[in-house]
């Protein structure tokens, strides 16, 4: 079994575990007893395989950037979730876990949302597959993403406001964890990156990893190579990275490169590294590395990206950038929308600024002329325009 994979009792290293409170712990245990079985069983892999297919539209296309490859002197490669449908990759997670949910009984799903995304592939799968949706949402993030707002109630999701604390992601999660503890017999909590209490780590980058196995077939189809050189994603929580590296895990020739958002620099306390500026602490459930005060406070992070505005990162990630397995970079907000500039007028290609985070990886690393390097753009930047038109002209 390979070293980075989650132990027995849900630990990467130190990192990970189940940080919950006793009242929630029969649920986490349910999932945890269950998840395996099902991700194996015939019944889940042909509804989801064959979602991912014909309503997904997988496999994304694994597009060859000629004119990135020029400027960057190396082979550029794209991985293309931002042609999933719904436009990012967080679908391939929702499905899975909605079809898991009913699998085990649950005719109810509940989730929390900050920038929105989660909340709208949830409510898309949730309108797929015929079960109730309760989305729980800031009443601050309400008002911020009323596109996204829109679209989950089209979808015929509740959208029910968390009008605690600050009244953004934090007090969501918190209103979503109550409502699963007094209701643990119908409801399913959708949880949407690699962060949470074990097992949901594990769980959502099982489900991402259709995204590497895709990469690696496609690399060998379309470039005679046994395995790339470099695999580059953003990370928010961390699910498009871990479904980005899973298969290459064990492939030691194959460089992690994950970039977190600076935001406004690293130094500037405005910023969302929690690996390169956060200290180890417990967040959602789970030992990580996160951005906290000294006497652990969570704090606020920063960045011009949304998706990427997470005070902490999956267990994960802390753990291969710990061991040296994956590369940690950050983009600050200027970086990532120059990248995305970039990339728009070279390739015809608008990122979501998320997956802009990515790109703006490329100028930062020296390549050698034949290595093949592939990004994943996580999502597309249909929902970042106003911010793009702002900050761009
Ligand atoms: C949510 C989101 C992210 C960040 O989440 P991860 O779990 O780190 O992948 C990145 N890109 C897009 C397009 C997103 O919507």
């Amino acid at each position: 079994m390979s070293k980075y994979q989650v132990s027995d009792d849900g630990l990467y290293g130190r990192f990970g575990g189940q940080w919950v409170p006793e009242m929630l712990y029969p649920n986490v245990e349910n999932l945890r007893l269950n998840y395996i079985k099902i991700l194996e069983s015939d019944e889940f892999k042909n509804e989801f395989l064959g979602l991912m297919k014909d309503y997904v539209g997988r496999p994304t296309p694994l597009t060859h950037a000629k004119n990135l490859s020029e400027i960057f002197g190396a082979n550029i490669y794209l991985k293309r979730e931002d042609l999933a449908h719904t436009g990012a990759h967080k679908i391939n997670n929702a499905i899975g876990q909605v079809i898991m949910a009913k699998m085990m009984g649950k005719d109810r799903i509940i989730a929390e949302t900050g920038a929105g995304q989660h909340g709208v592939a949830t409510a898309t799968a949730c309108a797929l597959l015929g079960v109730k949706c309760r989305v729980y949402m800031g009443a601050l993030d309400i008002e911020r993403q009323a596109p996204n707002v829109a679209r989950m109630r089209m979808l015929g999701a509740e959208v029910v406001a968390a009008t605690s604390g600050n009244c953004t992601l934090k007090d969501a999660t918190n209103e979503a964890l109550r409502d699963w503890i007094s209701n643990p017999e119908d409801t399913f909590y959708v949880i949407g990156s690699v962060v949470g209490p074990h097992p949901y780590p594990d769980l959502v980058a099982r489900l991402q990893s259709i995204i590497s196995k895709e990469t690696k077939q496609q690399v060998r189809e379309q470039t005679g190579k046994n395995l790339p050189d470099y695999v580059i994603a953003c990370i928010g929580g961390g699910s498009n990275a871990a479904g980005s590296f899973y298969n290459f895990l064990d492939d030691e020739s194959v460089r992690l490169v994950a970039v977190e958002a600076a935001g406004l620099g690293l130094d500037s306390g405005e910023t969302a590294a929690s690996i390169a500026r956060g200290t180890e602490g417990i967040i959602h459930g789970s030992r990580t590395m996160l951005m906290q005060t000294d006497d652990g406070q969570i704090t606020e992070p920063y960045s011009i990206s949304a998706g990427l505005d997470y005070p902490g990162v999956g267990p994960l990630h802390a753990f291969l950038a710990e061991q040296g397995r994956a590369t940690v970079l950050a983009a600050t907000d200027q970086e990532a929308l120059d990248a995305a500039r970039l990339v728009t007028l070279k390739e015809g290609i608008i990122p979501a600024l998320e997956s802009a985070h990515a790109l703006a990886a490329l100028p930062m690393m020296k390549f050698k002329k034949d290595d093949l390097v592939v990004v994943t753009v996580s999502g597309r930047g249909d929902k970042d325009m106003d911010t793009y038109m702002k900050r761009l002209f």
